[in-house]
């Protein structure tokens, strides 16, 4: 068997556009673009690298788009007074506060301080927990989870009633993800590092979420023959053949997962790709949202 290479760049650039059209017509509508906030504290070259990329984003869409750029030394009030800044200003729709945020911040108080009206990242508590609850909606799910149910939905995969196995569970990619798939009526297993015989239990997944941030810690014969896997590892590898002298590889084996899985995605250029178009995705619904509140 060689699997289908799913391909998130090229999705991503698809919904991209529809949603740089989109833009265009929210514009003609209201007068203003959607508007994102990003806030950045502390001095990670690639929590800083994510805003960037995020803002060029944006731009490239047509949204409105600014930084609260702050010191590995700002203050939880300091911080605090950024999120209320951009929960009043009316150019902006959705917030994204960028994880980790320094020790000394309280990452918790500062989610939950995020208006539930932009929480584009879906990390407000109550969003996490109406994801959870049965017969709930939340108003926004978290970007990267999100993009995994697209692309599943992209390649056709059937997710009722599968048996889906998450390796990893993380605030950002496991939890949310598999609390995501069980919604879409999938049997969903958890697995994390205290997780007894993790290859049985892959080999019994028709879907496999690997978010675990271990260089193709997830092998081949692991994989149920026609699986469909969503590897959102992302690993710097040292490689001499390369100009940079590095490059990425995913949570899973790739070059041998081909000949046993059904679809599989690339790393870099599959659920990378997805989670700023997700977060793109997200702030023009909740543009839209706001700007059809009555002033
Ligand atoms: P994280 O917070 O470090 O969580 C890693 C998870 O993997 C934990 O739940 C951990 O289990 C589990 N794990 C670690 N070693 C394991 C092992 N030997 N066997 C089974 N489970 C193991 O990481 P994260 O933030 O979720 O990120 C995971 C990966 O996704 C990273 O490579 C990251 O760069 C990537 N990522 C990519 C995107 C994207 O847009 N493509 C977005 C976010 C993250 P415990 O809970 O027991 O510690």
């Amino acid at each position: 068997m060689t699997a289908t290479i799913i391909d998130g760049k090229q999705i991503a650039d698809r919904m991209q556009a529809e949603i740089a059209a989109d833009v265009v017509r929210f514009q003609a509508e209201f007068g203003f673009p959607p508007g994102l906030g990003a806030i950045l504290a502390g001095d990670n070259p690639a929590s800083a690298q994510y805003v960037r990329m995020k803002r060029r984003a944006c731009e490239a869409v047509g949204f409105h788009s600014v930084a609260h750029i702050m010191t590995a030394s700002s203050t939880q009030a300091e911080v605090e007074a950024a999120v209320a800044e951009m929960n009043a200003d009316p150019h902006i729709h959705g917030i994204l506060v960028q994880l980790p945020l320094p020790p000394q911040i309280n990452e918790e108080r500062i989610l939950g301080l995020v208006s539930l009206d932009k929480d584009v990242d879906g990390f407000h508590p109550v969003n996490i927990g109406m994801l959870g609850m049965k017969g709930r909606e939340p108003r926004f799910t978290p970007a990267t989870p999100t993009g995994c149910m697209v692309i599943l939905k992209e390649v056709g995969a059937q997710i009722e009633g599968a048996n889906a196995v998450v390796i990893g569970r993380s605030n950002i990619v496991g939890l949310p993800v598999a609390l995501m798939l069980m919604k879409a009526n999938a049997t969903v297993t958890v697995c994390h590092s205290r997780t007894k015989n993790l290859p049985d239990v892959v080999r019994q997944a028709d879907i496999v979420i690997a978010g675990i941030g271990r260089p193709e810690f997830v092998k081949s014969d692991w994989l149920k023959p026609g699986a469909v896997v969503i590897d959102v590892g992302t690993n710097r590898v040292d490689d001499p053949t390369t100009e940079k002298g590095y490059k990425f590889v995913g949570d899973v084996e790739f070059d041998k997962a081909l000949e046993v899985a059904g679809a599989i995605t690339k790393v870099p250029g599959g659920v990378g790709p997805m989670t700023i178009t997700m977060l793109l995705h997200n702030t023009l619904k909740a543009a839209r949202r706001l700007a059809a509140v009555p002033k």
